[in-house]
C-alpha cells in the first residue's frame, strides 16, 4: 500500500457515492418539496460538508496540497478506512432504499411526506448522517495528510451539528408526537450510545 493506492481508492470510493445517489436522488426530486427550511444558513452548511469532504480532499488528492502537512502512509490505516467506506456505502444504500421519496439533500418535507421508523431507521433517527460520519472517518485513514485526511469531520461536523436540531424541531412540527416517541426510543446516529 502507498500513498499513491490509498488516495486512488478514496478517489474511487467518492465516485461509487457519487453514482449510487443518482437514481435515489432523481426519483425524491420527482415528489415535489411542499415546505423547505432552506436558507442562507442551510447553504453555508452545505458548503462546509461540501469543502471538507469533496474540494480539499480532491485538492490534494489532484496536486498534492498542502504537501508539508503529509506523513507516511500506514497500511493498516487504509485497509481499515477500506472497510470503514464499504460500510458507508452499504448504509447509505440502505438509508435512500428505507428513505424513498421522502430523501432531500437539505431541509424538506415532500408531498406525502411520510415518517420512517423502520429498516436502519429503527435503529438510529440518523443513519444517513452516520454515514457521512463513517465517510469522513474512512477520509481520515486513507489520506496520510493531517489537513486533507481531518477536513470532513471538520467539514460534516459543522453540517450536523449545525443543523441536527433544527430538522428535529421540523419533524416534531410535522410529526407531532409520533416524532416524539420516536425519539425517545432511539439514538441519533450511535446505535444506543448518541
Ligand atoms: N437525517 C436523516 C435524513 C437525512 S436526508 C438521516 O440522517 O438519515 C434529510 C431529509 O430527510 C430532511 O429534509 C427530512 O425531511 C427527511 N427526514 C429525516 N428523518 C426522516 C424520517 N425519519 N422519515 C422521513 N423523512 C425524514
Amino acid at each position: 500500500m502507498t500513498a499513491t493506492i490509498s488516495k486512488i481508492i478514496w478517489l474511487a470510493f467518492g465516485i461509487i457515492w457519487v453514482i449510487l445517489r443518482q437514481q435515489p436522488g432523481r426519483r425524491a426530486r420527482k415528489t415535489p418539496v411542499r415546505y423547505s427550511a432552506r436558507g442562507a444558513r442551510e447553504f453555508a452548511l452545505l458548503g462546509a460538508s461540501l469543502s471538507g469532504l469533496g474540494i480539499v480532499p480532491a485538492a490534494y488528492v489532484a496536486s498534492h496540497f498542502p504537501r508539508f502537512a503529509d506523513y507516511p502512509v500506514v497500511p493498516a490505516l487504509s485497509y481499515l478506512g477500506i472497510a470503514v467506506d464499504v460500510a458507508c456505502l452499504w448504509l447509505f444504500y440502505r438509508t435512500h432504499r428505507d428513505l424513498g421519496h421522502n430523501w432531500s439533500v437539505s431541509l424538506d418535507l415532500r408531498e406525502r411526506h411520510t415518517l420512517v421508523t423502520t429498516g436502519v431507521y429503527a435503529l438510529v433517527r440518523h443513519p444517513m448522517y452516520s454515514g457521512f460520519w463513517l465517510m469522513a472517518l474512512a477520509q481520515v485513514l486513507l489520506l496520510p495528510n493531517w489537513v486533507a485526511g481531518p477536513a470532513g469531520l471538520v467539514g460534516f461536523g459543522i453540517l450536523f451539528f449545525g443543523r441536527l436540531r433544527r430538522e428535529e424541531a421540523m419533524m416534531i412540527e410535522a410529526f407531532g408526537e409520533e416524532y416524539r416517541a420516536y425519539m425517545r426510543r432511539t439514538a441519533r446516529v450511535v446505535p444506543w450510545l448518541f
